[in-house]
């Protein structure tokens, strides 16, 4: 669990690194490891290493992970994945941070079942910035649209966009998905009647493969897994007896 913490600095190292080429201070770039399929052991090395938030995209387990935990003092979830609307209550329940609102429905899914909880929730808007029909998000001419709606609802803290930029070894396709990100948000700040007043300034963009250039963009959240945590081998490792039988 050492090679954790070990792994953390570096990253840490590297993202002070890619802020420092582009002006940006490192406090404006937030780590939020990413933990999906790994044990609550590895997640506790990292807390021990001095993080508090987490990132899962499966609902069910991050649910799973949040109750074996619950006694850890300070511990925080960010869901990151997409999500039916019929898991909305279990998000409600426990999440600090939703990063892959995408409809109204959800929004309003969310919102009730926030409220019957008396909880609040930080979300970002998942853009499609690829256009990748295999891809979850609004696409990019869509999202003005949308942030007036999310308006209406109480419970959701809208802190801005987030995407997962095409998997590519091409920097400059990647490089174009993170740009769409930039203009969205432009034509967010331009869009005066979108009544959230600074709620969009986060844009949570980059993993593992590419989050300096993510930053070199203006990311302000880096979702970072593999990196950390070492390889995902199956995706379903986490519950008992599905490694085995995947052969992981
Ligand atoms: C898994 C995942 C990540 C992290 O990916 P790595 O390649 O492990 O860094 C980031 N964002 C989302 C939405 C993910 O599902």
């Amino acid at each position: 669990m050492d090679d954790i913490a070990t792994n953390l600095r570096t990253i840490e190292d590297r993202i002070a690194a890619a802020c420092r080429k582009v002006e940006q201070d490192p406090s404006s770039v937030r780590l939020l490891p990413v933990s999906k399929t790994m044990s609550t052991d590895k997640i506790m090395a990292a807390y021990d290493a001095g993080y508090r938030r987490f990132g899962e995209n499966k609902v069910q387990e991050a649910h799973d992970k949040w109750e074996r935990l619950s006694d850890v003092d300070g511990l925080e979830w960010a869901v990151i994945g997409h999500l039916q609307r019929n898991k909305a209550r279990l998000v409600a329940q426990f999440a600090s941070e939703f990063e892959a609102l995408d409809s109204l429905r959800l929004a309003k899914e969310l919102d009730k079942r926030l409220q019957a909880q008396g909880r609040r929730l930080d979300v970002l808007v998942q853009v499609n910035s690829s256009g990748e029909e295999s891809k979850f998000g609004l696409a990019p001419e869509a999202v003005v649209g949308f942030a007036r709606e999310l308006a209406a609802f109480d419970a959701l803290r809208v802190r801005g966009l987030m995407t997962l930029a095409v998997f590519s070894s091409e920097q400059t396709r990647v490089a174009q998905c993170f740009q769409r990100m930039v203009d969205v948000r432009e034509r967010l700040r331009q869009a005066d009647d979108v009544t959230v007043g600074e709620g969009w300034e986060e844009l949570s963009m980059g993993m593992s493969g590419d989050f300096e250039l993510a930053i070199e963009y203006g990311a302000t959240v880096v979702r970072v897994g593999q990196a950390i945590f070492g390889a995902r081998l199956d995706p379903n490792a986490y519950w008992p007896g599905a490694g085995e039988a995947a052969g992981g």
